[in-house]
């Protein structure tokens, strides 16, 4: 570690954030409740080089895809749908560059937002690089190039990840081959999509712009589909997928892209075989490293593991004194929501308080058509568990308010322990369950049993009583669907 002199006018705080995402900004604002004084530091610049807080999540991921799956899902329905309601809006035209403009300005809401939340808290936020100095000083570089030096007890670093490039394979070119921000900006829908990856990312942009009428082909090195998902609920994403017109292609490994004057062709493995498919743009959607880039990590002290995320212990103290790490860049489950509540807790245990995450219960949601969500343990991990498991589910098919949607695809599963009744897992695919998965992450949170969720009403008619009938199915009571034959 350095002993960096320190000017005698160093501005001091007690907390200074590195990193204005979703683990930063919120632990900012925390800290500040809490009387501390606070600074954030943000390095982002959008395309137009204005600088944001909000991080990855704001700027380039959860807010602007969800922005255009809603629009792509509209045009879709305009298209598909309407006339079952007896609506006729003929064939509906699509301005991509509104919708764009659309995009951006509900990004732009939200990571506006965080700039009032700052001032209404009195959090000193400022744009730029963030440096670590060692002996509790950190510099800051502002896009102009002007640097500052500041000083805190406490440095947080949240500086999040970036998306992986395949390097040898297919660099980005920002044009042809695109990583997940890239994706988010198209200009033109290309005629031949090709996605590397079938994870969240790679399966959320594939819809958004398959519907927009790509003919979109993903290419999925493992051979099986949303791997981490309950394998009732993956097998039938892909089937709906594959309705949809997604052309997934598991167990393909992609070798080389070769890239041509207007387009990139692609060779994969598959099946022992040497395959290759030509298109207009490639999405390489194959995962996140951690952003720890000119960090200052090795000079503070400051670790990190092989595959460059932040070593921390359970407190999120990493192997330097005051300096702590939170989300993406800690590794885990890269999911905002985990990052939010890391930086939270952490900062409420500098202030003495036993607050704890409890990562038992992190909700996960895959923002597709039907839509994916799920906590806790898969029927497959709660065996691998030693669970003695009982299982029940309930399609949406038998419930009134997805009728009346004209969403009936899907179903919710309970993953239940036999001996104790405790709900172990939850499991669906359908219309808004990622806004009933809120109600999973309480059973759990709050240790219910399945009888819990048996004997709680739930409004009619609701998406919910799926979710209800389904606790129901577990004890062979389900009313509205088929119980399993014991
Ligand atoms: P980030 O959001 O990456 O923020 C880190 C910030 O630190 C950035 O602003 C960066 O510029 C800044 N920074 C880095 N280094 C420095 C430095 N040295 N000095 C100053 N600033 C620095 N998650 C969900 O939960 N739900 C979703 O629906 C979802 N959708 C996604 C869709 C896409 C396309 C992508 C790419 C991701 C999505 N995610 C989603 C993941 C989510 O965006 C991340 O888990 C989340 O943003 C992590 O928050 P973070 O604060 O750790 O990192
Ligand atoms: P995620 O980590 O959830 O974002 O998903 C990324 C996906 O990309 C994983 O399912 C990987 O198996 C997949 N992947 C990584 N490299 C390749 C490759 N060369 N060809 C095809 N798929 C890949």
């Amino acid at each position: 570690m350095s002993d960096s002199p320190e000017a005698p006018s160093t501005p001091t705080f007690d907390l200074i954030v590195i990193g204005g995402g979703p683990a930063g900004y919120p632990a900012a604002i925390r800290a500040a409740q809490l009387g501390m004084k606070a600074l954030c530091i943000d390095s982002w610049l959008n395309r137009d080089n204005t600088p944001s807080f909000g991080g990855t999540c704001l700027n380039a991921g959860c807010i602007p895809s969800k922005a255009l799956l809603e629009s792509s899902e509209l045009f879709h329905k305009a298209g598909h749908e309407f006339a079952i309601h007896g609506i006729g809006v003929g064939t509906p035209v699509l301005d991509l560059k509104k919708m764009q403009e659309r995009k951006m300005a509900v990004s732009k809401a939200n990571s506006g937002g965080v700039k009032l939340l700052f001032q209404a808290n009195k959090v000193t936020g400022v744009f730029g690089h963030g440096e670590l100095l060692g002996n509790g000083q950190v510099k800051v570089t502002a896009h102009d190039g002007v640097a500052t030096t500041y000083k805190a007890k406490h440095i947080l670093i949240a500086t999040g990840s970036a998306p992986v490039e395949l390097k040898k394979i297919a660099p980005f070119d920002g044009d042809k081959i695109v990583d997940s921000w890239g994706a988010l900006d198209f200009s033109a829908v290309p005629e031949r999509l090709g996605i590397i990856g079938a994870g969240v990312i790679g399966v959320e942009l594939g819809s958004v712009w398959s519907r927009l009428g790509a003919k979109t082909v993903i290419l999925e090195a493992l051979p099986g589909f949303l791997p981490m998902v309950d394998a009732a609920i993956s097998k039938e994403a892909l089937r709906q997928f594959t309705k949809q017109g997604l052309d997934i292609r598991l167990g393909a490994k992609v070798s080389a892209v070769a890239k041509g004057k207007t387009d990139v062709t692609v060779t994969y493995e598959q099946d022992g075989e040497t395959k290759k498919e030509t298109f207009d743009k490639l999405i390489v959607a194959v995962g996140r490293r951690p952003f720890t880039d000119k960090l200052g990590a090795d000079v503070a002290g400051v670790a990190l593991d092989e595959r460059g995320f932040v070593k921390i212990d359970k407190n999120y103290k990493t192997s330097a004194a005051g300096i702590y790490a939170v989300g993406d860049v800690t590794g885990g489950v890269m999911l905002a929501h985990k990052a939010i509540e890391e930086g939270v807790v952490l900062i409420e245990q500098l202030h003495g308080e036993k607050s704890e995450v409890n990562y038992n219960a992190i909700p996960s949601v895959i923002y597709t058509n039907p839509e994916i969500a799920w906590v806790g343990l898969s029927e497959e991990q709660a065996k691998a568990a030693g669970h003695e498991v009982k299982v029940g589910s309930s399609p949406f098919a038998a419930n009134g308010r997805a009728r009346a949607l004209e969403s009936i695809a899907g179903q919710v599963k309970f993953v239940s322990d036999a001996k104790t009744d405790r709900v172990l897992g939850v499991h669906m695919i359908g219309p808004y369950v990622s806004e009933l998965c809120a109600e999973a992450v309480l059973a759990l949170e709050f240790a219910a049993t399945t009888q819990d969720i048996q004997m709680t009403m739930h409004g009619h008619p609701t998406l919910s009583e799926t979710f209800h009938e389904a606790a129901l199915a577990v004890d062979g009571h389900a009313i509205h669907s088929a119980n399993k034959k014991k």
